[in-house]
């Protein structure tokens, strides 16, 4: 027991709300520090969204030997870019070595928490009617486990089958089929070259067309391989050089963007060495400068819509029909399945999940003009709540694994202040909160996602709520300590 004889109320020290890689993180650290837990999960298995996405082509675009935790490394990758289900079993190995799954309770979703603030716990509730308390709740519920479908005129009427990329059909038989794929995102750039080949038509409806570069993904050889294995100085040097390569691009995006503009030169060089046509090709060239929406990675990609099977409709669409969809230019195609590439809902918010702090504030109220939060971690007026992967915290240019090793090394030290102060709550200051987010929006200001186009980073107020404005070693140097200013620790 950590909080030794103060912590002697609630059934548990911490309770965390989801086991993708934030979860299972937080999970193996408490663990190892021998402080008792429990895991809320809505799903049946562990993790997240490598336990959702399971369409054709799902991958990383960080590179593997990065996409993954520094303290549990893997050494037997078998591609640059792994697949969903090696990236699942390395989840679900680490389960089990550390084992976490007692502790873990499935199809729990959380409803809502409270903090009772006479006994100074959080009550968590369950939609199954459930109730436990913690004196620690730790949210790792994602940013992206809500799929977003779009509104489409009509779309009610719909004979054929429909999906979503996050919650693929895989009994849907594909082969000979006319399908349309609505939207160009990370996701559907991934399974169109993998269906493109399987169907009769695929037609394509693209919104905004996205920035991609070449992806370069290769086979590890089993000498590679056994050079991670038995020569661990090779495997740091590795992660060292993918971390600082794709650090450097840091610069661009959140200090100078006019740098950006020679990258969008390779990008483009990229698209003239795979698409021919000029048409198509001005159809797949973004009007937005490199970076401002999320930049892809893919080697497939183009040369699949350049399939003869492939139609490339970017003049949007009109209307749903029992069996069609007619398109803003007057066509009507048939087709036998829509899959939606639509990518996520609003990160802005908590999703439906309720925290309830002092005061029985809404967090999602307190949260009404744009989530906000220090370092991402905590919140004022929410004691002994910590969240991983929380708002401003989303990183574009290198590995969110990272990210989330320093948030969880941040609420470990909290964990450690409370239990050296033998105090049983501490809570973040107003005003460290204030001054935080002032200057973490000021230094948005010169960043990319800000240089004009609408993309999925902002709120509907055009508020930067899902990314860090700076480097990523500069977010882990913050994370290294915690000023004990900030914060108001209390004796229960
Ligand atoms: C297809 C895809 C590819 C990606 N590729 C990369 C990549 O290459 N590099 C990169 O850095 N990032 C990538 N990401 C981003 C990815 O979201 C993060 O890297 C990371 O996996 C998120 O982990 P997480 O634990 O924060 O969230 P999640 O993986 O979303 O896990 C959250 C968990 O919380 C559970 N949960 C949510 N709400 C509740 C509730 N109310 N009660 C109980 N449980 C709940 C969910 O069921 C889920 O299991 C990708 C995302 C997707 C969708």
């Amino acid at each position: 027991m950590v909080f030794n004889s103060i912590m002697n109320s609630a059934e548990f020290e911490v309770c965390i709300i989801g086991s993708g890689f934030a979860g299972l993180c937080m999970a193996i650290h408490l663990r190892r520090r021998g402080i008792s837990f429990v895991v809320l999960e809505q799903g049946s298995d562990i993790g997240g969204v490598w336990r959702d996405n399971i369409y054709p082509g799902c991958a990383c675009d960080v590179p593997s030997h990065l996409y993954s935790f520094s303290f549990a490394a893997k050494t037997n990758w078998s591609r640059t870019y792994a697949s969903q289900s090696e990236i699942w079993d390395y989840l679900k190995g680490l389960t089990d070595q550390y084992r976490l799954r007692p502790a873990i309770r499935f199809n729990s979703k959380v409803s809502e928490a409270v903090f009772d603030e006479t006994n100074q716990l959080w009550d968590v509730r369950m939609q199954t009617g459930e109730t436990l308390t913690a004196h620690v709740l730790i949210s790792g519920i994602g940013l992206l486990s809500r799929p977003a479908y779009p509104k489409l005129p009509g779309l009610e009427r719909f004979q054929g089958h429909t999906f979503h990329s996050a919650r693929w059909d895989h009994g849907f038989e594909l082969q000979g089929k006319r399908v349309a794929v609505i939207g160009t995102g990370a996701s559907a750039i991934q399974f169109v070259p993998q269906i493109a080949p399987q169907v009769a038509q695929l037609h394509l409806f693209q919104r905004t067309p996205p920035w991609i570069v070449s992806r370069n993904d290769h086979p590890i050889g089993v000498w590679k391989q056994a050079l991670f294995r038995w020569v661990p100085g090779y495997r740091r040097i590795i992660r060292y050089v993918i971390y600082w390569g794709l650090e450097l691009r840091a610069f661009g995006f959140t200090r100078k963007p006019h740098l950006l503009k020679h990258a969008q030169k390779w990008a483009r060089q990229h698209l003239e060495a795979s698409v021919a046509d000029p048409t198509l090709r001005a159809q797949l060239t973004p009007n937005y400068l490199l970076g401002c929406k999320r930049v892809l990675v893919s080697d497939d990609y183009y040369p699949a819509v350049t399939r003869s099977n492939v139609e490339l409709i970017t003049n949007g669409i009109a209307e749903v029909r029992e069996h069609s969809i007619v398109g803003l230019d007057g066509k009507e195609r048939p087709v036998d399945a829509i899959i939606y590439g639509t990518g996520f809902r609003d990160p802005s918010l908590l999703t439906p999940l309720r925290i309830i702090g002092r005061n029985g504030i809404d967090l999602n109220s307190a949260w009404r003009n744009g989530a906000e939060a220090y370092l991402g971690i905590t919140v004022s007026g929410y004691p002994n709540f910590f969240m991983v992967v929380g708002p401003n915290t989303g990183v574009g240019h290198t590995s969110m694994v990272f990210m989330m090793e320093a948030q969880v090394h941040y609420v470990m030290k909290c964990l450690t202040l409370l239990r050296e102060r033998a105090t049983g709550v501490m809570e973040l200051q107003s005003d460290a909160q204030a001054r935080f987010n002032r200057k973490l929006q000021k230094q948005m200001e010169r960043t990319v996602w800000k240089s004009g186009c609408r993309s999925w980073y902002l709120d509907e107020n055009g508020k930067n709520v899902t990314l860090w404005p700076g480097f990523s070693c500069d977010f882990w140097i913050k994370t290294r300590r915690v000023e004990t200013r900030d914060y108001i620790f209390t004796k229960i």
